[in-house]
């Protein structure tokens, strides 16, 4: 089967984050059988009581847990959701040498071209371990790739971990991390200020600080990236509860991304300290941090294998990304960990996205190569 008509049967399986994406893993499963990959697919129950799954395949049969494979394609089975208006979601359609269907840009594109390659390659011949592994919940904070980190089914030397690049090769990201920040203050008739204390008062001082603290990580540089530091956003806000009512509460939340090579915890850390020199003033201000997630930034070295590899392949020099990725979890299980695929980031998650045909085709035959590179014969 060609590369576009498995695109066309993966965008037909509706996988959205709350669905459950054992459809997409069974349609799999067969054909990595058949290519003569040995396939394990892991289950966990979502917080919502939904079933999903992975899938980890490999080439070697005496493949044992835990054992490392020289290079892991990584792909994440779920989709944003789409409007109902997009008759056409589900339904790969051509026009102009460009696929459209939600998921065919990100990332069910670079699935069904990491299936043509392993199904070319003759898999049975590697000498070296090769993965296929499709992962559940990336769109909804890398859920099921954490739980991969965790149990570690498998290391990794190397792993192409498929996103939309326009098949440039993407060696570092930011991380990616949230807070919710609540403030509190004495409700009161606003006739009478003296008698209460406003939240939204007090989270405008805090805020004040956190732009001050923006502005100082800039000092922090990490060329490689745009903008080259960690960048903050206070992204939602909301206090009060009427025009005459001296605010009691207010809420805001906390985000952050923080460049490879720095702390998580950076920017948290700083705004306790605020909050603390804060309650120093103030003694009444009361304010609570919760941080909800806390991604780390991840670099591969520009001179590691799989980079100047993809980079050879391409004719793309390596970059950067800013958008959150399952890398940091490859990493974590050992991998140099690049970011690659089809189609361009800026259209996926839009109504209408779409994956280049041509790039399509020219990732499965990329991919294809790299699997022969890093997982052939020695002698070719
Ligand atoms: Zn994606």
């Amino acid at each position: 089967m060609n590369v576009e008509s498995t695109l066309a049967e993966l965008v037909r399986i509706d996988t959205r984050s709350a669905a459950s994406n054992a459809g997409l893993i069974n349609y799999v499963l067969p054909r990595v059988e058949a290519a003569g990959l040995r396939a394990r697919i892991l289950r966990y129950t979502d917080e919502r009581g939904v079933e999903k799954s992975q899938l980890v395949a490999v080439s070697q049969k005496d493949f044992e847990e835990g054992d490392e494979v020289a290079l892991a394609l990584v792909g994440h089975t779920d989709t944003v959701p789409f409007d109902p208006a997009w008759t056409e979601a589900l339904t790969l359609t051509e026009r102009d040498g460009k696929l459209y269907g939600r998921g065919a840009c990100d990332t069910k594109g670079f699935i069904a071209a990491a299936l043509a390659a392993i199904e070319e390659a003759d898999v049975r011949r590697l000498s070296r371990p090769l993965a296929l592994v499709l992962t559940a919940d990336e769109e909804v904070g890398c859920l099921g790739a954490k739980r991969l980190a965790e149990s570690k089914p498998f290391s990794a030397r190397a792993a192409v971990v498929g996103e939309p690049t326009s098949l440039r090769p993407m060696r570092a990201g930011k991380g990616y991390c949230l807070a919710d920040v609540t403030v509190r203050g004495r409700e009161g008739h606003s006739a009478y200020p003296h008698l209460g204390a406003s939240a939204i008062t007090r989270a405008a001082r805090l805020v004040g600080r956190i732009e001050k603290i923006a502005e100082g990580l800039k000092r922090d540089a990490h060329e490689a990236f745009d903008p080259p530091h960690t960048t903050v956003n206070v992204g939602v806000i909301s206090g009060g509860t009427a025009k005459n009512v001296i605010a009691g509460r207010c809420d805001f939340t906390l985000e952050w991304r923080p460049v490879p090579g720095q702390s998580p915890e950076i920017v948290a850390d700083l705004v306790r300290r605020e909050i603390e020199a804060l309650r120093a003033e103030d003694e009444g201000f009361e304010c609570e941090l919760r941080v909800t997630r806390l991604d780390a930034g991840v670099e591969t070295r520009a001179d590691a294998p799989l980079v100047r590899a993809l980079e050879e392949e391409t004719g793309n020099a390596a970059g950067t990304v800013a958008f959150g990725t399952e890398a940091p979890q490859l990493a974590e299980l050992g991998a140099d960990a690049v970011v690659f695929g089809p189609g361009d980031i800026r259209v996926a998650h839009r109504t209408g996205e779409f994956v280049p045909a041509a790039e399509l085709r020219d990732c499965a035959q990329i991919l294809r190569r790299t699997v022969e590179r890093f997982c052939g014969p020695e002698h070719q």
